[in-house]
Parts: C-alpha cells; structure tokens; sequence
C-alpha cells in the first residue's frame, strides 16, 4: 500500500455508471477500494444466425437463459417484466447503447443543480452525434419519416471513442466489439492507476453499522466470507443491487422502484438490415417515453413471434416513465406496470404500428417484443430535504448511495450520464 497514514479510506461498490465515477473522483483525497460482484466483461462472441437456426428447436424458452451467451447479462423477471442488468466491471454501462442523455429535470425541481458536473462530463467524454455517416439508407428514410410525422426525431449523442471505428454490427447492446463504445471501464482504469485497489468477484452481502456508522462491508470474496472497513462507504450496486444491500443492513427503502419498461413494436420488412446498423440512432421524445429504432436481442431470441431472421425486421422500441411503484428484495423482484402505465404503453403502440405501416408493414403482420426493463432506480429517492447533503437521512452518516437507486422518478429516458454527474456531484460534496 503506497497511502500515508493521513489519507482516509473509502470503498466503492460497484463499477457502474455510479461506481466508477464515484472511484475515479474519490481516488487521491480518499485511498480508494472497489469492490465488484463480477469480473472482466465479456461481449457476446457468437454468430447470431447460426444461433439463430436453433430457435426452432425451442431451445431458447427462458430469457434468463441468455447469461449462457453473454454471462456478463443478469436477467430476472417480475410478475409481468423481464429484468435486464449488467454484473460485472463497467456494470450495465457494457451492455447500454452508449446514449448519452442529460434528464436531470427531477432533481432539478429539487433544486440540485447539476451544470457544472455535466460541463466537466461533455468536456471529458467522447459524445458524438458523427455516427449519423453511417447510417443507411433505410435508417435516414426511418428518420425522415418521424419527421413528416411530426415526432421530432434527434440524432442520439452516443458515448463512442470514434465514431468513425464503428463497424455498424448493431452488437452495442451485446457488448461492443472493437472497443469504440465507451462504458466506465475507463474510468475504473483510471483510478486503478491512480492507486485504487480493485476487487473483482466480491458480492457484497451487508453492512455492519453501530453508533451510527458502517464499521464493516460483509461480502463474499471467491467462496470465502471477507469484512472489509474502511473511513467512507459508498455504495452503488445499482436500482437491483443497492437496495438489497440496504435491507439486508437493516436500513429502510421504499417501494418505489422504476424500471422503464420497454416494449418493441416490429414487423417483416425483407432487406431493412437494421440489425447492422447503430442501436438507437435517433430518438425522439414523446409525452412520457421515447421512441427509437432498436433491435431486440432477447425478443429476437426468446419470442416466438420474432422467428424470422432478423436482417428482415423492423423494429421501434417505446421506453416508458413507469410509475414509481414496486421493490426488489433478496427473494423476487415485485413489479407490475400499473392502468396509467399500461394506458400510456398502449398510444404509444398505435403510433410506432402508424409507423410501421407508413413503412410497408401491414397491421396484420406486425407484433410485439417481450416487455423487458433495465433502468432499475428509485428505492432511495433524494427529496428536496436533501438537495444539498445529497445523503438521505436514513443511512448512516459515513454511508452514501451514488448510483440510480437514488433518482426521485423515472425519467423514461438513458440515465447513464445524468446518474454520473450525480455521482460527481456527491464526491465532490463528500471531498470538500
Ligand atoms: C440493454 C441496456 C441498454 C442500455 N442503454 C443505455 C444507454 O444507451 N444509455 C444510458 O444512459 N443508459 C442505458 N442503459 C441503462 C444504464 O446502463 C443503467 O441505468 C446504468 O448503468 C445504471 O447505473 P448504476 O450505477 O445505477 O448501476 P450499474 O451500472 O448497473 O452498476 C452496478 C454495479 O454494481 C455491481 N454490483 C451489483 N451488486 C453488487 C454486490 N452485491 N456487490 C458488489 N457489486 C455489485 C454490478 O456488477 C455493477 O458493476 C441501458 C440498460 C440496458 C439493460
């Protein structure tokens, strides 16, 4: 260990989008331990149309299946919802699209202003709209039509190290191949070598606190029970992880878990070839959720209205502002979309079938994906009492929570960026 006896101690848990800020920001005032449940990331490396063959032999039957394929993808179901998250370093941020999104608008009404963080992300970030050169011919026509439609489509500024690297495998989601899509390895790179320890395959289980502080992070370390202290505890697992670790710690969460739940309306259009183009190009944003042309692997692979192969479907995705209402707990994941969301759900179908149909696809040949979520957030909510501790008052006080788990509502919309500007925000509360 190269820190002075004088610097203080935090540990980071987690590597995601909350995490990895929170490790590389801290790194330096703080000697910095990270500790993650999984290990390296590893992209999807099969051939998707020889898998594909297999879909008939009804092999794939249960999305949770995926963690076969891509072992980095976690995926539980609720009642009506199929649960997608990232494990592993980077955490869900090697699996999103690379949008990147400013939504702060919730945590501006509680008057925490997040400007200067987001100045300092669009300095340091590579966010690019120059992947719009290659798009193709369908893709640009796909967009030219939500604009005679009036839906103001955007092109979608995405987290890519250069656009022009891109390969157009439409993997993003599976995990980029050549490495231009950035995620927050980067970051945990960076504070590595700025003297931060990284742990990997450490599942943290709970929390030891008296007198009203965590004395000790219990996990498990490949097989072995470890506790591990430290000055400073910052936790952030994620909307799934987070409050599982709270509860198990004792510390009340309330049940208002968002997960943005998406929905693909889709159809044949032979030859579209959207599958090798950029997920997501474009978005645009409608009262309540977006609208976006993207390809649904695990509906592609698990829904059998989607067995067709898939350089011929076309498909748009609806990602709702769910309403904040259900929880995870160590046993099951408790989450129905309720009328209002339902409701919502179904006018934004009838406009992507407008869509489609404007397209070429008939209304009888048209279908729907698996309803599936991964923006899981919101059991910990910050509330305008604490605009500017950014600590709820429920944790103890060397205890803070930097990740979504955090966010007041859904924001139905990529929350990548604006969770790391809260992230940066927080250690730079935490360092002064
Ligand atoms: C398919 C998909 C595409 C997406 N695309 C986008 C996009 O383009 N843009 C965007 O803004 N958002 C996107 N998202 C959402 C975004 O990735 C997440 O909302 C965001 O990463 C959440 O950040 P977080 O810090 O809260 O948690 P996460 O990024 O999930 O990080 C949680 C971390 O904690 C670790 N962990 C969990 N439990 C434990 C434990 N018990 N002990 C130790 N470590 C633990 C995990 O391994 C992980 O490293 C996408 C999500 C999915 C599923």
């Amino acid at each position: 260990m190269n820190h002075t006896s004088m610097q203080k101690t935090a540990i980071v848990i987690g590597t995601g989008a909350g995490g990895a800020m929170m490790a590389k920001e801290l790194q330096g005032p703080y000697k910095v331990t990270i500790l993650e449940a999984g290990g390296s990331f590893r992209p999807f490396s099969f051939n998707v149309n020889n898998l594909a063959k297999l879909r008939k032999s009804g092999l794939y039957f249960d999305e949770r299946m995926i963690r076969m394929l891509l072992p980095n993808m976690l995926v539980e179901k609720s009642q009506d919802m199929v649960m997608v998250r990232g494990i592993g370093l980077g955490g869900t941020t090697t699996l999103a699209t690379g949008n990147a999104v400013r939504c702060d608008g919730a945590l501006k009404e509680l008057g925490i202003d997040l400007d200067e963080p987001f100045e300092e992300l669009y300095a340091s970030l590579p966010i690019t709209t120059e992947h719009r050169q290659h798009w193709s011919k369908a893709t640009e026509k796909m967009f030219g039509l939500f604009e005679r439609m009036g839906l103001e489509p955007q092109v979608t500024p995405k987290l890519l190290r250069h656009a022009a690297g891109c390969i157009e495998c439409g993997h993003c989601a599976i995990g980029c191949p050549v490495g231009v899509k950035w995620d927050t390895r980067e970051l945990v790179d960076q504070a590595v070598a700025a003297g931060a320890e990284l742990i990997t395959g450490c599942r943290v289980t709970g929390l030891d606190i008296a007198g009203g502080v965590v004395t000790g992070v219990e996990a498990r370390h490949r097989g072995k029970k470890e506790t591990y202290r430290a000055d400073l505890i910052v936790l952030t697992a994620g909307g799934f992880g987070t409050p599982v670790i709270l509860e198990n710690a004792g510390i009340p969460v309330s049940r208002t878990l968002f997960v943005d739940p998406v929905l693909c309306v889709a159809g044949p259009l032979p030859g579209i070839r959207q599958d090798r183009q950029i997920l997501m190009p474009f978005i645009s944003q409608q009262d309540g959720c977006i609208l976006s042309p993207y390809m649904d692997y695990l509906s592609f692979f698990f829904n059998r209205d989607w067995r067709m192969p898939m350089q011929d479907i076309a498909s748009i995705m609806i990602k709702l502002a769910d309403d904040e209402t259900g929880s995870i707990s160590a046993r099951a994941i408790d989450k129905q979309m309720t009328a209002s969301d339902q409701r919502r759900m179904e006018e934004a179908v009838l406009i992507c079938r407008e869509i489609l149909r404007h397209m070429g696809v008939p209304d009888d040949r048209q279908f729907l994906g698996t309803l599936n979520a991964g923006h899981p957030g919101g059991m910990l909510p910050l509330t305008a009492r604490e605009k500017d501790s950014l600590h709820s008052p429920v944790l103890p006080d060397n205890l803070y929570v930097a990740d979504a788990t955090i966010l007041p509502r859904s924001m139905g919309n990529p929350p990548i960026l604006t969770i790391m500007a809260l992230a940066k925000k927080i250690a730079g509360r935490i360092r002064s």
